[in-house]
């Protein structure tokens, strides 16, 4: 069987798979959830013209003379407090007490802040009686002071795009504009298998030979981060028997995609080839990459199937390289290529000539991002992953690279 490139093995792997079903989702709940559509506004914001500071609402021509050595007197008409729609109208040489965020009053088109009239110190703004007649020291510009209505956003406007995956402020602007419920993407339901005789769950003493199921701790957390919903089936022996039943509920719990770890590769007990190719179909993929070089893809009874390598750090790798595109498409994100960064490598390095994935510690040193490897290599050794903060990627064909190259690298911690 030949290699195939890994670009190659995650275009054929994305072509299979689309976004999940949508639901609404109430706003309070919405905040991380990708949009999956469009959302226009009906209104416009500010919904009305309204002052943006605590102080008078004025004719600015009234005021071009004012000075502090030559006040001009208004004679008060209104207060109006935020909430209260004005019902008198502003005339010549008049003015309405007016609070920040209340509507502009009919007449007026300024406002003068209280700091600019002897009502400042005369410290009659705040909760005391209704002046008659104010002071005003300054003049102003027409619109002074005021944020228009529409000025922020225009009713019709589309002011979010689908595939958006909503931010705190976006859901305050949500607010804002009325709207209680969004159309979301469903997190897609990822059920999560770890193969193998030698696995045993965290709660059972190990015996000899025996080693703890790790991989479906790193796979949930990753799957969630993703905004996938992991569902652990549990340890799955390698029994034929058992490993129907596993697959069988999958199916039965609608799982968007079966995930598991271990057991596809060439061992003599890998049931999990034989059993999902019974009822559905499975490749297994020889990949240029290193590590994580066999991944399998395929269905079982419907339900789509990819199989990662069951070394902690080989699962890891395949997960960022072919899962988690994968997911971030059902999960609704749309297909972005992958930010990588550029960084230094301050050490020389080998490779095998496959495309590999290095861990590395990339600390930014005067401004430059240099790239260091992170422990023992060794496709089982997770402490090396742990200590890592990046995947360096070093080419397919290349086979050493001297200290001080830049090399791509995949910040292991970012959102995307
Ligand atoms: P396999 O792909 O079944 O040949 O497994 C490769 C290596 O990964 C073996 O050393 C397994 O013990 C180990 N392994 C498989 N599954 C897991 C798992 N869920 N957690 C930790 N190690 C695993
Ligand atoms: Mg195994």
């Amino acid at each position: 069987m030949s290699l195939i490139s890994v670009n190659e093995a995650l275009n054929l792997l994305l072509a299979k798979f689309s976004s999940v079903k949508t639901e609404d989702m109430l706003l309070e709940k919405a905040a991380g959830r990708v949009l999956s559509r469009n959302i226009k506004s009906n209104v416009d914001l500010p919904l009305f013209t309204n002052s943006s500071m605590d102080g008078f609402a004025v004719r600015a021509e009234d005021l071009h003379e004012a000075k502090p050595d030559n006040p001009i007197e208004l004679r008060i008409v209104e207060d109006i407090p935020a909430g209260k729609y004005p019902v008198r109208e502003v005339g010549k040489k008049q003015a309405s007490r007016i609070m920040t965020g209340a509507p502009l009053p009919n007449g007026a088109d300024t406002v003068v802040p209280v700091e600019d009239t002897d009502q400042y110190e005369l410290e009659s703004l705040h909760g005391a009686a209704l002046p008659e007649r104010i002071k005003v020291f300054r003049s102003l510009e027409r619109g002074d002071y005021l944020r228009q209505k529409g000025e922020d956003v225009k009713s019709n406007e589309i002011v979010l795009d689908a595939n958006h995956q909503l931010r705190p402020q976006d859901v305050g602007l949500l607010a804002m504009l009325g709207i209680a419920q969004v159309p979301v993407f469903c997190h897609p339901r990822i059920a999560i298998l770890s193969t193998g005789d030698e696995l045993v769950p965290l709660n059972v003493p190990l015996e000899l030979g025996k080693i703890h199921d790790s991989n479906a701790y790193s796979l949930s957390g990753l799957i969630t981060r993703d905004g996938g919903e992991a569902i652990y089936l549990g340890i799955i022996p390698d029994r034929e028997q058992a490993v129907r039943e596993a697959l069988n509920q999958a199916v039965n719990i609608n799982a968007d995609l079966i995930l598991s770890s271990a057991g596809v590769s060439v061992g003599a007990f890998d049931y999990v080839k034989k059993v999902v190719q019974s009822e559905g179909s499975l490749d297994l993929w020889r990949v240029n990459m290193r590590p994580g070089k066999p991944i399998a893809f395929g269905n079982y009874r419907g339900t789509q199937f990819i199989g990662l390598p069951g070394n902690p750090v080989s699962a890891f790798v395949g997960y960022e390289v072919f899962v988690r595109p994968v997911i971030r498409k059902l999960a609704g994100y749309g297909e972005f290529p992958r930010r990588s960064e550029k960084v230094k490598i301050v050490e020389n390095i080998s490779s095998d000539g496959r495309e590999s994935y290095l861990r590395a510690l990339v600390e930014e040193k005067d401004g430059v991002k240099e790239a260091r490897l992170t422990g023992h290599q060794g496709s089982g050794n997770l402490l090396s992953l742990v200590q890592a903060n990046a995947l360096l990627i070093i080419p397919s064909g290349v086979k050493s690279l001297p200290s001080g190259e830049i090399v791509d690298a995949w910040m292991i911690n970012s959102t995307w």
